[in-house]
């Protein structure tokens, strides 16, 4: 029997894994399950996978959480420890119990307890992958050390971590992604300028957290994948290339040193790489309907453009960088996201605000997570102020029309 901490239990990944498990009850039992906000929902995965531990972000929702336990009936003697904050998801993901950390928190929230998972040696099903983006260098030198494997579930990886188990290492000469495009990938740039928060919210294929279907509408997401698969797979961003395939289907390809290429086709559904991360090396049966080869596809592959996305280009260019400068990329991203959301500034100001805070923070080597944390909190001070100031000089057009 495998034990799980599921870091995120209340987002997309995490339900998706839950409903993983509810298949595989006799492999998997759930140890902890560490959410941010969702008091309701987190009190009915408790109910029904009955962790000896959960916790929450602040102790305001932990109150609110035994509120609804108390609503839902179960008898308090069989409520899980119920804890709240940084140090509590740390502990959750490094007791001795757990042996597999679903690592599915939006940001660098989840960073520290990935981290602590790593540097215990357990394997991580990683989903969250702004801890590769802040943090790849420490994250994976850890792993590596105390041999943790690191499992990609985002599917892109996943699909490349099944393509490499096809040849030798040495034999790869490039790992191409694939990418939908987005919801604005025909878009004119000039348009761009009028796109709403509910028109960025509406990804063509895939159904995810705010924040990534946002940076896939901007291709920050892709940037961050690109990021992401230099630290799984060793190699340089120069080796990492982005294809745009607007069906998802096929999700990613690894060419080796005599020109084959080995590509990972599946469902778009977030529980095929869930659960290959849960029972690899195994192939477990298909938790979702298979691919009908009978019908007829229509499969479309083209380059991206990077003057119309150009917070993909960014991301090549601060991985090139190296040090702290994904780190600024993410935490700037993640506040200009939040303030498009907010309508505080529009989707081109999205790649503005990164861009400037990319300019003004500089560039260092963090030896520890917790100057990873400070230089992440800096950069967003600076992202933020960039907002206001943008802020104030824009007017949003949709809001205008209102
Ligand atoms: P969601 O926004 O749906 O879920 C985020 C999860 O993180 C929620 O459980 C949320 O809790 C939790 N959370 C947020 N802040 C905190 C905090 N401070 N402490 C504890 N928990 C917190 O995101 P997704 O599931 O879509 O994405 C999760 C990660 O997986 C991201 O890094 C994303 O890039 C990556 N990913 C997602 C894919 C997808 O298909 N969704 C595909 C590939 C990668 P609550 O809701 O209770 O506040």
């Amino acid at each position: 029997m495998r034990r799980l901490a599921i870091l995120g239990s209340t987002g997309s990944i995490g339900c998706s894994t839950l409903d993983v498990l509810r298949g595989r009850r006799d492999e998997f039992e759930v140890f902890a399950l560490v959410a941010g906000r969702n008091a309701g929902l987190l009190a009915a995965q408790i109910v029904e996978f009955k962790p000896r531990l959960a916790v929450v972000a602040t102790d305001s929702v932990r109150e609110s959480l035994i509120g609804r336990l108390g609503e839902t009936g179960m008898p308090v003697s069989a409520w899980p420890e119920l804890r709240c904050d940084a140090r509590a998801r740390i502990e959750a993901a490094s007791a001795p119990e757990v042996d597999f950390v679903m690592s599915a928190i939006v940001g660098v929230a989840g960073l520290e307890a990935t981290y602590a998972a790593a540097k215990l040696g357990k394997r991580i099903g990683l989903a969250n992958k702004e801890v590769l983006v802040a943090s790849g260098k420490l994250v994976t030198e850890a792993a590596r050390e105390a041999g943790a494997e690191l499992i990609p579930v985002d599917s892109e990886h996943n699909g490349v971590h099944q393509c490499l188990r096809a040849g030798e290492r040495g034999d790869v000469t490039r790992i191409i992604l694939t990418a939908s495009g987005g919801p604005f990938r025909k878009t004119p740039q000039s348009e761009l300028g009028a796109v709403t928060p509910e028109q960025a919210l509406n990804h063509p294929t895939w159904k995810m957290g705010k924040r990534i279907t946002v940076d896939s509408a901007t291709m920050m997401n892709k940037g961050f994948e690109v990021i992401e698969a230099c630290w799984l797979f060793g190699v340089g961003p120069a080796e990492v290339e982005v294809v745009i395939h607007p069906q998802s289907s096929v999700h990613a390809m690894v060419e080796f040193r005599d020109g084959s290429v080995m590509a990972q086709i599946s469902a778009t559904d977030m529980r095929m790489p869930i659960q290959y991360a849960l029972t690899y090396p195994a192939r477990a049966s298909a938790p979702v309907p298979r691919l009908d080869w009978q019908t007829v596809r229509h499969w479309e592959f083209g380059p991206p453009d990077l003057e119309k996305f150009r917070l993909l280009a960014l991301a090549y260019r601060a991985q090139e960088t190296g040090g702290s400068a994904t780190c600024t990329l993410n935490a700037a991203d993640e506040v200009a996201v939040e303030a498009f959301l907010e309508e505080r500034i529009s989707f081109p100001g999205i790649s503005e605000v990164v861009e400037r805070t990319l300019e003004k923070v500089p560039v260092r080597q963090p030896g520890s997570v917790a100057e990873v944390l400070e230089i992440d909190e800096e950069s967003r001070a600076v992202a933020r102020g960039l907002v206001g100031s943008l802020g104030a000089s824009v007017r949003l057009p949709w809001v205008a029309r209102v």
